[in-house]
């Protein structure tokens, strides 16, 4: 019964069995309530407590077995009314084998979306479930507190960015394959269809995410469109709510087995004049796209993935000629690749061959091709007396070779996004908020210096005001002492960690750790960054030479990005790391302070958390693989995040806020003037239990349900 059900939570919210009174063992064999029964591969059993002595339990399975297990082996599991609810806080038992059935049982009947407390977690269906559109998206401004949706999420940091004249942040984290990039696009064409007007800008969002698709995303062996970028999406919105401006920040673009879309889809789906001009071959004549054995993926047609994508270009007004330039650096690329060298002495020094990938990659480029060649084959070093002209290695040559192709394709990446930015910009004034959503690839690859996940203890009691001075004290934050050190001739990864140490560590958010790491307080909890790279992607990784001959081409792509590329030296802002081949580069570290530079962006934002899981990693429905969805929940740290919302106080509020909203509300003004005093009388007035919050220096902190009292009271006013 209920009261059982109690008494029991109270104290075994989580415990095992195993570690409880003897009398809870009693209780659990008189009544006959359910057990997770450990197995000894693993996984977790259901079953009843037939007896129990000393250490030991017998119990009797579900499939009709008797086992003898260890009293540790066991954990309470929920009663079956409990099956399926919609939010793991609502279970009597918080432990993983009653999360793991929960979510099972709700994705057999196709309900992907679940609460753990504040976050949304979204279990990958690999299929269409009929659950988006249009019919979808009307419905949700109201019933949502039944079913849980991306579209609640979304309308949630909508309603909060409105009420609370405060920036928000959908913060989506899952491995490769577990849904992020979908589910950004799910909130996305929600957002859109809220704050959409009539200048159709919806419509082009949706569109640049088609185009930012088919050049930053591959097929990988978990993911067929893959995103090889991370990408920040502001969306920003006129103070009548309306949408006014879209802009994607594009952090990192990797590698991976097959190369970008966009290379797949010109070859295929190029007109024949098109084709002609670019000089353009099937994808099995280009070395950059023939090493990889998957050259076609099955059910996608890449020529008529062109069509879409011209017709996009179109939408989003990229002109023809602009267009025609895009596709021309892709081919140059494409011939740079089949570019090669021969060895002529003992000493590996190389010439180019002077064949057709030479003459076409140059006349691409807007170059000859002896300027090509002699920047591929040789390098210039400063001596003494003076410049002297050395002959390339072939692994130089090679390098350089590759350096310049990767070059060329960042920047052509850099320009699209800013062409998609301002082309994403309507008359209306900015002057509201925004709505930013954060969509990192490989947020699983970050775990090398993210301590481990999420810290939900945290999330609580924090005001960040001293992590934002940490970031952006002038002159003495980090972020000037990370450009200072940036233009200094010899400085070093360790020589700007020890001045970081040397002028933060009075700051509470800051710690100092060994050699070259330090870390940081940020409210998703502490993160350790390692210096390592953090200079690095200000400096050169291209050869001058081959710079000087891309700012000398002409052609106007490639004169505007080595002029940028110029210019960003001493800052961080511009994206470096390609990879057209594997792991060279190291692109895991050079992203690390653009990222860094993000994750503190969204410090003054209100964030929503959407964790993705992929169920299996056959990418099919229908199949959920125990093991594989707990380890991502420990991952996200969804148990923590459960357990501490059941205790927590989920909502939170500064004085000023809560004194504007509610002080109205006041029988009798008050003497007092400030925001606290009003605060703690509305508290008082409205007979909020004292263990219903908690008043903090800056905020309000209120137990789950509270503040709808409150709100209900300001509805019956207003
Ligand atoms: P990630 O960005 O996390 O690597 P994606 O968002 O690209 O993963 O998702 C991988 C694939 O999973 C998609 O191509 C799609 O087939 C499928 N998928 C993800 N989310 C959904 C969803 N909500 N509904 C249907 N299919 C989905
Ligand atoms: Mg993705």
């Amino acid at each position: 019964s209920e009261e059982n059900i109690t008494l029991l939570t109270s104290n075994a919210s989580s415990g095992k069995i195993g570690e409880l009174e003897d009398d809870t063992i009693s209780y659990f064999i008189k009544k006959k309530l359910r057990v997770w029964c450990k197995q000894p591969r693993g996984h977790w059993e259901l079953g009843t407590i037939r007896s129990s002595s000393g250490e030991e339990a017998s119990v009797l399975l579900s499939n009709g077995k008797v086992m003898k297990v260890a009293r540790s082996e066991l954990l309470p599991a929920n009663p079956d009314i409990l099956d399926g609810v919609d939010d793991l806080i609502k279970l009597s038992y918080l432990n993983e084998p009653s999360v793991l059935h929960n979510l099972k049982f709700r994705y057999s009947k196709e309900i992907i979306y679940s609460k753990a407390g504040p976050i949304l977690i979204a279990l990958n269906p690999f299929k269409d479930l009929q659950i988006y559109g249009n019919d979808h998206v009307s419905g949700y401004g109201q019933k949502f507190s039944d079913s849980h949706h991306v579209y609640a999420l979304a309308d949630a940091a909508y309603n909060d960015m409105i009420k609370d004249e405060l920036n928000q942040s959908i913060i989506i984290s899952g491995e490769s394959g577990s849904g992020k990039t979908e589910t950004a696009k799910i909130v996305i064409q929600y957002l859109a269809a809220l704050g959409g007007g009539n200048c159709g800008i919806e419509n082009e969002i949706l569109q640049t995410n088609c185009i930012l698709e088919a050049f930053g995303n591959a097929k990988t062996s978990r993911n067929e469109n893959s995103s090889r970028f991370g990408r920040l999406i502001e969306i920003h919105f006129s103070s009548m709510g309306k949408i006014c401006r879209a802009k994607s920040r594009v952090v990192q673009l990797g590698s991976s087995e097959r190369s970008y879309h966009i290379f797949y889809q010109l070859c295929a789906g190029a007109s024949s004049g098109l084709k002609e001009r670019l000089n353009l071959r099937s994808v099995s004549d280009y070395k950059y796209l023939n090493q990889s054995d998957c050259m076609t993926i099955c059910n996608v047609d890449d020529a008529k993935k062109f069509q879409q994508l011209t017709k996009a270009l179109d939408t989003v007004r990229i002109c023809e000629d602009d267009q025609e330039l895009i596709f021309k650096m892709l081919a140059a690329i494409l011939w740079l690749g089949n570019i090669s060298f021969q060895v002529i002495d003992s000493e590996n020094h190389i010439e180019v061959v002077d064949d057709v990938a030479v003459t076409s990659a140059a006349l691409l480029m807007g170059c000859s091709s002896q300027e090509l060649m002699a920047a591929l084959s040789t390098r210039k070093t400063q001596s003494g007396d003076g410049t002297v002209v050395k002959r390339s290695t072939l692994q130089q040559a090679i390098d350089t070779r590759d350096a310049t192709a990767k070059f060329i394709y960042s920047s052509l990446f850099e320009w699209l996004v800013e062409q998609l930015n301002n082309s994403l910009e309507v008359g209306e004034k900015c002057t509201g908020k925004s709505i930013s959503i954060l969509d990192i690839y490989g947020f699983e690859s970050l775990k090398d210096y993210e301590s481990d996940g999420i810290d939900w203890t945290k999330i609580d009691f924090e005001d960040n005001q001293e992590c934002l001075d940490l970031f952006e004290k002038k002159p003495l934050g980090l972020l000037s002492l990370l450009d200072k050190e940036s233009i200094l001739p010899k400085a070093s990864d360790l020589t700007l960690a020890n001045k970081l140490k040397q002028h933060l560590d009075a700051n509470p958010c800051f710690k100092g750790q060994r050699g070259r790491a330090f870390s940081v307080r940020h409210y998703t909890g502490e993160v350790l960054y390692d210096t390592n790279g953090f200079l690095e992607m200000n400096r050169d990784i291209l050869p001058s030479d081959s710079l000087q001959l891309l700012s000398s081409c002409n052609c106007e792509l490639l004169q505007f990005c080595s002029k940028m590329f110029s210019e960003s030296q001493g800052q961080s802002n511009f994206l470096h790391t390609v990879a057209l081949d594997s792991q060279k580069q190291g692109v895991g570290t050079k992203f690390k302070g653009q990222l860094f530079k993000l994750i503190h962006q969204l410090e003054s934002t209100k964030p929503h958390f959407i964790c993705c899981i992929r169920p299996n990693n056959k990418q099919l429905p229908g199949i959920y693989e125990e093991d594989l969805v707990l380890q991502q929940l420990r991952c996200c740290g969804v148990l923590e995040a459960a357990r501490i919302s059941r205790v927590g106080y989920p909502t939170r509020m500064t004085h000023q806020e809560f004194s504007r909203r509610y002080g109205f509300l006041l029988s009798e003004a008050t003497v007092s003037q400030d925001p606290l005093s009003i605060s703690v009388s509305v508290l008082q007035q409205f007979h909020i239990p004292f263990e219903m919050y908690q008043v903090g220096y800056t905020k309000l902190y209120l137990r789950a349900q509270q503040i709808g009292t409150l709100e209900d009271k300001r509805k019956q006013v207003l």
